[in-house]
């Protein structure tokens, strides 16, 4: 891959912005920022462990520009009431104008809590998103989706609102640990499951060495996930119908995140790979599918190492009617019927509004006693 980098644009009327991606961006940013920042006040919020290995190098190149910096602490816990109300406090005690310019530099810790900042601060301020994780790369920076957690659920507070520039430099994930490629992979292959059977093959072929740090494979996927979700907001940002499509596996998967607590004894990505093996089996027990298309994608899933079965993370307090609970508060829920992401075969999910709630409930009770 060469030294440089490509750009993409997500089509949203007004809200049109680009995605760069490729290796140094970081190094070579301030030429980007030049087209966005015109004398603003640049305030980066970033991820603790940012500090170490790539922090200056964004820091540097953004010499000149009037910068400040904020640093969050690494993990989901990021994500609540408690860390917004002190980054709130901290922006505001640096002095904010509505030409104030908010940088999230993380994952989709970072991004999700820093977008939902500048949608509520003077009723909205720009802001950049620079992904650090193959999840936020992929998927989380993309799409302008913003939120914090609440006891009660995952993303419950939160708005859309979409940044002006996505910056994602391929050689930050140098740093990442396999188990965090993994999570962030488990959204790349969705985008081949939902509409896109060649690219699911082309993960069946590229998959491992991607996670083994094959940097053109992992532009490739970077592009093709970005341009898959930049296609689906485009036609349906606030996710009146089409984009919840995106969330395949994502109802189960939330369902399994509530029940075993944010953090890091299941992750985002992880709980996403188990929910869409769900989301599948489901579907074949339905008639949707084939089950030699589950067996593919465990197949596929097993090869690269990521989590298939919920029995590794399943406790004695777990219950087919705490999970079913836990769905009914899935905003992807309405009403009391329960909707889900379901698929006719590999590329071909839709949306499920009217589930058989006997047969969910006979599913979970299978996945909880395997
Ligand atoms: P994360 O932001 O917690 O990052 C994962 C871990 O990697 C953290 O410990 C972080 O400190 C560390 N890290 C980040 N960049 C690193 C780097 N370059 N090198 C080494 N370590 C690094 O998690 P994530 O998987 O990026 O994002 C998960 C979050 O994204 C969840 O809260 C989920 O709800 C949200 N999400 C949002 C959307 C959306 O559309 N807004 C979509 C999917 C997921």
């Amino acid at each position: 891959m060469k030294n440089s980098y490509e750009n993409h644009e997500v089509f949203l009327g007004e809200k049109n912005y680009k995605i760069f991606f490729g290796q140094n961006i970081l190094e070579n940013c301030n030429s980007v920022f030049k087209n966005y920042v015109f004398g603003e006040k640049i305030i980066v919020v970033y991820d603790s462990s940012l500090e170490k290995n790539h922090l200056s190098r964004l820091m540097t190149s953004l010499d000149g520009f009037n910068t400040n910096l904020i640093k969050v602490k690494s993990g989901e816990k990021s994500k609540s009431f408690y860390s917004l109300n002190i980054l709130l406090n901290q922006i505001l005690s640096l002095g904010v104008t509505r030409n104030t310019i908010l940088v999230a530099f993380g994952g989709g810790v970072i991004g999700d809590l820093v977008g939902f900042a500048a949608s509520i601060l003077l009723r909205g301020v720009k802001y950049i998103q620079i992904p650090s994780t193959l999840l936020a790369q992929v998927d989380s920076s993309v799409g302008g989706k913003t939120a914090i957690d609440t006891p009660q659920g995952k993303n419950l507070v939160g708005a859309f609102y979409q940044p002006r520039l996505v910056l994602a430099d391929l050689t930050t994930l140098d740093t990442l640990p396999l188990r965090q490629i993994l999570a962030g992979y488990a959204e790349v292959i969705k985008y081949g499951l939902i509409n896109n059977p060649d690219f699911f093959e082309w993960c069946e072929t590229n998959g491992s060495d991607l996670i083994n740090g094959d940097l053109g494979l992992r532009a490739h996927a970077v592009e093709k996930s970005c341009f898959i979700k930049a296609q689906v907001v485009a036609r349906d940002e606030r996710e009146a119908g089409l984009r919840a499509l995106l969330n395949l596996g994502h109802t189960f998967g939330h369902a399994f995140e509530v029940e075993v607590g944010f953090g890091k004894k299941l992750l985002h990505g992880e709980a996403v790979a188990m929910g869409t093996i769900a989301a599948f089996e489901f579907s074949q027990r339905l008639g949707l599918c084939s089950g030699q298309d589950v067996v593919r994608i465990r197949e596929h899933f097993r090869a690269v190492g990521l989590p298939i079965d919920i029995s590794s993370v399943v406790t004695k307090k777990w219950t087919t009617d705490k999970l079913i609970h836990h769905m009914g508060k899935d905003k992807k829920t309405e009403g009391d019927n329960l909707t889900f992401i379901l698929a006719r075969g590999i590329g071909q999910a839709y949306i499920e509004t009217d589930v058989p709630a006997e047969a969910l409930r006979v599913l979970l009770s299978d996945l909880l006693l395997t």
